[in-house]
């Protein structure tokens, strides 16, 4: 028996990003005054207040920033995971991110581990990013 995991529910300000993510990209908002890139999504950018964002595609490369390991499942649809790593990742494009880690013993992942981003289908609307040591 399989159980549910709790899904993301999209708003006006998040939907690129989830409509990114289930065509298998991974976009950020980029400011288009000062040109930086940030995350979370907000209505205005965070370096320098513009309001003109736009959504850009991002290399989905990056490394780990911070981790801990999970050993208890948060709730039963995480029970076939654990344990597993829950990381920060510092992209190179600057921001970071909350990701779980895919295709890597919890015990091997180390701070400026290098990563890459993966996609996980959960449903017919949500596909989730997550990350995977860098080939
Ligand atoms: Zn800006």
């Amino acid at each position: 028996m399989t159980f549910p995991r709790p899904l993301p529910s999209p708003n006006p300000l998040t939907a690129p990003y989830w409509q990114a993510a289930h065509q298998g990209e991974l976009k950020l908002p980029r400011c288009e005054a000062c040109t930086k890139f940030h995350f979370y999504p907000r209505s205005a950018c965070p370096h320098c207040g513009a309001t003109q964002l736009s959504w850009q595609r991002v290399s989905g490369k990056g490394e780990v920033y911070s981790f801990t390991v999970v050993h208890r499942a948060p709730s039963k649809g995480f029970e076939e995971l654990v344990p597993y790593a829950v990381a920060v990742v510092a992209l190179e494009e600057g921001p970071h991110l909350m990701t779980r880690l895919k295709d890597v013993d919890p015990a091997k992942v180390r701070i400026g581990l290098r990563v890459q981003v993966a996609f996980e289908k959960q449903d017919d609307e949500t596909t989730l990013p997550v990350f995977r040591p860098a080939a």
